[in-house]
């Protein structure tokens, strides 16, 4: 628990969430200011700051009600489509420092979406990046 934390008070029941679903693990409730009706978030019980900072077997545990809560809200939201969407960070649009991943649901012509600016590698960019990548993976453990 972190004391100035929103999403921990939601968790503790100290301040107010139309909640959804909990288990020992998570928990999810309405987001307050919603991309569309049904805007859903699952967040883990113990407080973290980003995923990266989530033991594995407890993100495990957080995320797999997560198939679940993507049915439930596309059938009641009668959403076509659904974005799952987890902030990392300020500079990736993280406000509240709590882990939590959002389930947007979406339609065709909703307004919402990325500016997906898809570039191009140029000429060995991509191996050089694969190469830190793979060398990254092999310093981070399990
Ligand atoms: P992010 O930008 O990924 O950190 O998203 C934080 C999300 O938390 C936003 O979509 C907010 O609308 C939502 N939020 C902030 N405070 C509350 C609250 N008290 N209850 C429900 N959702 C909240
Ligand atoms: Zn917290």
């Amino acid at each position: 628990m972190s004391a100035d934390c929103v999403f921990c008070k939601i968790v503790s029941g100290a301040i107010p969430s139309l909640r959804l679903f909990e288990d020992r693990h998570a928990v999810a409730f309405l987001d307050i200011a919603p991309l569309a009706p049904g805007h859903t978030l699952l967040v883990p019980r113990r407080h973290a700051t980003r995923l990266i900072d989530l033991p594995p077997d407890e993100l495990a545990d957080v995320v797999r009600p997560l198939p679940r809560l993507a049915r439930a809200v596309l059938e009641a939201s009668g959403a076509e489509g659904l974005n799952v969407l987890q902030n990392n960070g300020p500079a990736a649009g993280q406000v509240v420092e709590h882990v939590h991943i959002h389930l947007i649901p979406r339609r065709r012509g909703d307004g919402l979406g990325f500016r997906w600016n898809a570039g191009r590698y140029g000429a060995g960019e991509a191996e050089d990046i694969a190469a830190r990548l793979r060398r990254a993976l092999e310093c981070a453990g399990a």
